[in-house]
């Protein structure tokens, strides 16, 4: 467990993995990157908020990305060491930085791991069950005295891979994030409404399709919203992005009194402008220096992108 006093005032949880991760990128090899979807998710959330963060690492992780967590607002107390290697995840990218490959997933230390969350952490109202084993995100729902939103994320791996822990999970949150290509794994439907229809008859009541850089959509009970992302100039890598926007979008949430459909349309724009900082930067470069300030300019600029009309041109 880390070193960091438990945080009285935290509302937002999240556990997913931490990584060190092989990057193939068309700027160059990058290995033992420090990544996990818990660790970029809880960077991004903690523009916004403090974070808990459940997870375990092996001996070879460093206590100084632990150290510069707790810094950030991260309350680490619910990252366990073992014995053993941390979680690994290989991947290689397109040269156009669209499309990429897993090389590669170990498991390693959450293979065995079994979450066991701090008593004073159970009655957390807000919960990211980031991209993990179903199995441990439905472990840690079962550990919450009855949380008000809970969001998670899934990916292909577990889509194929563990298809019922997975089914089990989807009828117990309140929202789920995933990617296009994800979405239509899932549901086995290509047109992207139709394919939401069917996932959100799983369980979920709003779903979030992430669809790269050209952004988000959100399905709720008032119709579709487009988050649009932020053209990048300089797009180094977009591993994280996904979690980043997660992160960003409960962050946010975290700072709302109610969980309107506004505050989450608000949300969705503010996933997109956190997670487009991820994209700039190799591994968790941006993210983990990334300010409120900087969000918010970014979030002024992608409103631009929706401003017609109100200048003379
Ligand atoms: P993203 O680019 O948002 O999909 O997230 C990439 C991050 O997710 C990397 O840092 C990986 O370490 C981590 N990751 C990749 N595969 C998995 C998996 N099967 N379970 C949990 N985390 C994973």
């Amino acid at each position: 467990m880390g070193e960091s006093p438990v945080t009285a005032n935290s509302s937002l949880l999240i556990i997913g993995s931490m990584a060190f991760d092989h990057l193939e990128l068309p700027s160059g090899n990058f290995f033992d990157v420090v990544g996990g979807s818990a660790t970029y998710a809880a960077m991004a959330a903690s523009v916004f908020a403090p974070v808990r963060i459940v997870a375990v690492v092996g001996e070879d992780f460093s206590g100084e990305v632990l150290h510069d967590m707790r810094n950030r607002g991260i309350d680490t107390n619910g990252v366990e060491r073992v014995p053993g290697k941390t979680f690994r995840w290989a991947g290689r990218y397109s040269k156009d930085l669209t499309s990429r490959e897993t090389l590669d997933t170990q498991l390693n230390v959450f293979a065995e791991f079994r979450p066991r969350l701090p008593e004073a952490w159970r009655q957390t109202p807000l919960l990211l069950l980031g991209n993990i084993h179903p199995t441990l995100q439905t472990d840690v729902l079962d550990q919450l005295r009855s949380p008000k939103f809970v969001v998670a994320d899934t990916m292909n791996f577990w889509i194929k891979g563990e298809p019922e822990a997975l089914a089990a999970m989807l009828r117990r949150i309140d929202l789920l994030i995933i990617n296009d290509e994800e979405a239509r794994l899932l549901s086995g439907i290509h047109n992207i409404r139709k394919a939401a229809r069917d996932i959100m008859a799983r369980g979920p009541k709003r779903l979030v399709i992430k669809r790269g850089e050209h952004g988000a959509l959100l399905f709720d009970e008032h119709g579709v919203f487009a988050a649009h992302g932020f053209p990048l100039e300089d797009e180094v890598d977009p591993t994280g992005a996904g979690d980043s926007f997660a992160g960003g979008f409960i962050g946010y949430l975290a700072t709302m009194l109610e969980i309107t459909p506004l505050a989450l349309r608000r949300a969705m724009v503010h996933g997109t402008a956190t997670a487009s900082f991820c994209v700039e930067g190799v591994g968790t470069t941006k993210m983990a220096t990334l300010t409120k300030a900087q969000v918010g300019a970014r979030v002024a600029a992608i409103r631009e992108l929706y401003e017609f009309g109100a200048h003379s041109m």
